[in-house]
């Protein structure tokens, strides 16, 4: 994977907010603001040791040399790392040449929080601000990760004496948290593929009252290289509203364009004005990425991308796949799709052949074979 480089800026307000936050008032936030953070802490998808090892930082109990003399009275307090300054959690997370080094050649910074530094709690609390951004909480669980590797590094120093290099440091802590999200979107992808076999719908159903239902399909002619969409806007009785057909000079891969095909209903249904709509699909791949907020995959992953940031600008906006049977209006209008000149929108007067195939899903419902 490519670095993920993030320079967060706190917004101005806060951190003025957070800097006239002295010693005192960090303590009651401790408390008023305590069930939150852990509550924060434990719904992070990360592993429960990383959990664990924040929840200790946070607690002041992580075994750093200060905090070992100041208990037990024993040892030196000197970080072991630059042997300059006692090994407070904040020198050694922050403020030491060990940690700053590996902090350089991180992927991910958090400029915006350097002010913090004095206080892994307050940095911390700062830090969950990030939570609302666009994959704000897989940027902390990757801090985390960072955190983490600092951690070790410095213990290979104090109890070995073995100094590594910060940029490996920075991509151990990249590499296993990679490797926790591929595995972590594999586990949710199953569970999700197991729903679908288990009740696939194979015909079509009107949407409920105050909805919109809109059913997509792609087809592409790997002869003359083109592909066609076709998007149809239906309500409760069965009846279309509105149909768009169009065509495409490019050829691509099935997936994306029946994913590209999910964009454009949108689009569409964004311009005449619905707000509450159900859009469906032959598709189960791109219809799965859509449903669990996957944006990893390399082909159709900036295009859902697209379909989320659209998605939000609805009141009511829901994905469901159904086989092709259920499909059979959009399939028959994708394929027509790519045979004509220039996109064609349909209102009120529709093709016959159209209107048959509508008619048909809905007799389909009312007399079931
Ligand atoms: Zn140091």
């Amino acid at each position: 994977m490519g670095t993920v480089r993030i320079g967060y800026m706190v917004a101005k307000e806060l951190q003025q907010v957070r800097t006239e936050v002295g010693v005192q008032q960090e303590k009651s936030s401790r408390n008023e603001q305590g069930t939150e953070v852990w509550k924060f802490l434990w719904d992070l998808n990360m592993k429960h040791k990383l959990k664990h090892f924040i929840w200790k930082r946070l607690q002041n109990i992580l075994p750093v040399n200060e905090v070992i003399k100041r208990r037990v009275g024993r040892g030196s307090e000197l970080c072991a790392c630059c042997g300059e300054q006692p090994e407070t959690v904040e020198h050694m997370f922050f403020y030491c040449k060990h940690a700053e080094l590996i902090w350089k050649a991180s992927p991910i910074q958090w400029d915006g929080l350097l002010e913090f530094r004095k206080s892994v709690w307050l940095w911390w609390n700062s830090l969950m601000e990030a939570k609302a951004r666009d994959a704000g909480k897989e940027h902390i669980c990757l801090t985390v990760n960072l955190l983490w590797q600092i951690w070790k590094s410095r213990n290979r120093v104090q109890f070995e004496r073995e100094v590594g290099c910060p940029g490996i440091v920075g991509m151990k802590a990249v590499q296993e948290w990679n490797e926790y999200e591929v595995a972590r979107h594999k586990d949710e992808r199953k569970v999700w593929e197991e729903k679908i076999k288990q009740k696939a719908p194979t015909e079509w159903l009107p949407p409920v009252e105050g909805f919109v239902k809109l059913n997509v399909d792609a087809a592409l002619s790997t002869v003359k290289g083109v592909v066609g969409w076709g998007v149809v806007a239906r309500q409760e009785n069965g009846g279309m509203l509105k149909a768009w057909a169009g065509r495409g000079e490019r050829y691509t891969e099935a997936v994306v364009e029946e994913a590209n095909a999910i964009l454009i209903a949108l689009v569409k249904a964004g311009r005449i004005g619905r707000r509450k709509v159900r859009v469906q699909s032959d598709c189960k791949g791109v219809v799965e990425s859509i449903r669990i907020g996957c944006r990893q995959d390399p082909k159709v992953g900036a295009i859902v991308e697209d379909i989320l940031r659209l998605k939000d600008q609805f009141e009511n906006c829901y994905f469901s796949f159904v086989k092709r049977e259920g499909n059979c209006v959009c399939h028959y209008l994708a394929k027509f799709a790519m045979h004509v000149t220039s996109d064609i929108e349909w209102e009120e007067f529709f093709p016959i052949w159209l209107v048959n195939l509508a008619k048909k899903d809905v007799r389909d419902i009312a007399h079931p074979m």
